[in-house]
């Protein structure tokens, strides 16, 4: 991939035709070394967020060895891409075939689920094929359903067991593992660390109820990022209040704590670099939207940094919002999104904060969709990891109940 210094120079250097993703390895290292570093417990990196393999790799040199995987095709993607990463496929409904090749074929041997129809699968699918033997290297999950009340993005509604059914499920589950784990996501962008002191408190009574032993503590993904508008505590914080809930609960005295970030490790990854097509008053027709890499822009209306490219534009900001290429009315992104007043087709803007279910969510939908990969080496637009989010220890907003 080509390098370059920063977005400005890539707009004057290519004059692109179509969008650019703006990739900062040096970003991805950051947030991995933070997490591998700061988080008490083991990091695992879920690739949905962006599948990119040159990501995966800048994570796996920066100490990420285990990743999340949800699909059959994300399990090749990253074993083909770190023949010795840990994959552990966390999707609670699969296909059997699925389970079969990610065990069989790749390797995996951890898997959530959250029935008991999905228990028999993988057992069934995971049998050795000539003997009829059950594996008995298994590492099962049971995912809980917990509250998303403090996330911007639920994910409270489709998977998960409820707090009535999760005992006896647990119960059932330990007699075919030797490795029994509780996982839950608390939704993605959580706002609060209080976020994770519920569910775990909703994990404490699951397994008071169930009376197991449980190895594992996997408490998701959600962890979040910064963008306008949405300035989280610090990490720091949440992995804090993780810790001391971890360490209160009736489990074996080795047991685990994974987390499962996917935002927080790639949000600051990518940047793009639009064009203007058109100006109607403060609305912008640009050449990436709704089903490019600003799917989130336009489906819930989150803000994304924006900084106009061009060194002519001497008007103060006004704020803009987006269409996108398709023509499709719902190809609009409300913003509002404050750019110089000036500002008019053929101007080149970056939209940044990208990395993280922006890039990874582009579609060919009307012909729109390429794009062309670049390195740049400055900072992202907004940053976690940079350094100027520190906070005094006694200045602490958590409550602890
Ligand atoms: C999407 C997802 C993640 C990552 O969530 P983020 O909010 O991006 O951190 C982690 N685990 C599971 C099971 C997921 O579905």
């Amino acid at each position: 991939m080509l390098e370059y210094p920063d977005a400005k120079t890539v707009a004057r250097a290519l004059k692109p035709d179509e969008p650019v993703i703006l990739n900062r390895p040096h970003a991805a290292r950051r947030a991995a070394k933070f997490f591998a570093e700061k988080f008490p417990g083991k990091v695992l990196y879920a690739v949905k967020a962006n599948p990119a393999p040159d990501l995966i790799e800048v994570l796996w040199d920066s100490g990420v060895t285990h990743y999340d995987v949800a699909s059959i095709a994300e399990v090749r993607l990253v074993r083909q891409t770190l023949p010795d990463a840990t994959l552990c496929f966390m999707h609670p409904i699969k296909r059997r075939s699925a389970i079969a090749e990610a065990y069989h074929q790749h390797g995996v041997k951890t898997f959530s689920l959250d029935t008991v129809e999905e228990l028999e699968k993988i057992v069934e699918a995971c049998r050795n094929p000539e003997t009829g033997e059950a594996a008995s290297d298994l590492r099962l999950c049971v995912r809980l359903r917990v509250s998303s009340e403090y996330s911007e993005l639920s994910l409270a509604a489709k998977f998960g067991c409820d707090l009535t059914e999760a005992p006896a499920l647990l119960q059932q589950v330990r007699q075919h593992c030797d490795w029994l784990g509780i996982c839950f996501h608390v939704g993605s962008q959580a706002m609060s660390p209080f976020a994770y002191v519920q569910a775990l408190d909703r994990t404490r009574a699951a397994i008071a109820e169930a009376s197991v032993v449980i190895d594992m503590i996997d408490v998701g993904g959600g962890f979040p990022s910064i963008y306008p508008g949405m300035e989280p505590p610090p990490l720091e914080d949440y992995f804090s209040i993780i810790h001391q809930h971890f360490y209160a609960l009736p489990i074996a005295y080795n047991a685990e704590l994974w987390c499962e970030p996917g935002r927080a490790l790639c949000a600051e990854y990518s940047s793009m670099i639009v064009q203007v097509d058109k100006r109607r008053g403060n609305e912008l027709y640009i050449n990436d939207g709704a089903y490019g890499a600003l799917y989130d822009a336009a489906h819930v209306a989150w803000r994304f940094p924006v900084t106009a490219l061009e060194d002519d534009l001497r008007d103060g900001l006004e704020d803009f919002a987006f269409y996108g290429p398709t023509c499709d009315d719902a190809d609009y992104m409300a913003g509002p999104f404050p750019l110089p007043g000036d500002i008019q087709a053929g101007d080149f803007i970056e939209i940044g904060m990208l990395g993280a279910y922006g890039a990874a969510m582009k579609t060919g939908f009307n012909g729109f969709g390429d794009a062309h990969c670049v390195v740049v080496t400055d900072e992202p637009m907004m940053s976690l990891f940079d350094g100027s989010r520190q906070r005094e220890a006694t200045d602490n907003v958590v409550n602890l109940r």
